[in-house]
C-alpha cells in the first residue's frame, strides 16, 4: 500500500498497487495533467481521506523531535500520519518528510530517485547572539533577532 503525497501526481510515477492519499493534495495540484491523473487514479480505487487527530499528534511529537516540525507543511503532516496510521509506503520527494518517515520507521520511496539515506536531526541557530534552540521560535529567545536559521544536529 502506498501514500501518494504531490511528486506522485506531477510526475505520474509511483508503484502500482493500493494507493491512499489525503483531500489537500488536490489543492496542491495547479495544472491540468496532474489533476486528471488525479482523478483518473481515483476511478479506479485511490482512497482519498483523512488521518486521525490522534495519528497526526503522533506525527507532530516525532516531527518536534528530529527538527522538522517548522518546515513541514499541514500537507505534509496529514501524508505523514496517514502513513503511519494504514502502514503505508510514503512516495514523497520531500525530504522533510522522509526524515520523519526514517525516525518513525515507516518506508519511503521518491518520485524523482532522490531519497535520504541516513536521520537529520536539526536544531535552530540565532545568527546575531549564536544561541541554538531544538526548537523554531519566530524570534531568538534570548536576544531577540529574527534572523534564525537551520543547522544540522549532530
Ligand atoms: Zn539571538
Amino acid at each position: 500500500m502506498y501514500v501518494l503525497d504531490t511528486c506522485a501526481f506531477l510526475s505520474q510515477k509511483h508503484p502500482d498497487g493500493k494507493l491512499i492519499t489525503i483531500p489537500q493534495i488536490k489543492l496542491e495540484l495547479k495544472n491540468k495533467q496532474s489533476l486528471q491523473y488525479f482523478s483518473n487514479l481515483n476511478e479506479i480505487g485511490l482512497e482519498i481521506r483523512e488521518p486521525s487527530n490522534e495519528n497526526l499528534k503522533i506525527v507532530k511529537l516525532n516531527a518536534k523531535k528530529t527538527g522538522d516540525l517548522a518546515v513541514l507543511s499541514d500537507t505534509d503532516l496529514k501524508i505523514l500520519a496517514i502513513a503511519h496510521e494504514t502502514k503505508s509506503t510514503i512516495v514523497s520527494d520531500d525530504f522533510a518528510i522522509q526524515n520523519v518517515a526514517l525516525y518513525m520507521k515507516l518506508k519511503y520511496i521518491s518520485c524523482s530517485g532522490k531519497e535520504i539515506k541516513e536521520l537529520r536531526k536539526w536544531k535552530y541557530k540565532c545568527s546575531a547572539c549564536n544561541f541554538v534552540s531544538m526548537k523554531k521560535y519566530p524570534e531568538c529567545t534570548t536576544c531577540g533577532s529574527k534572523d534564525i536559521f537551520r543547522i544540522k544536529a549532530k
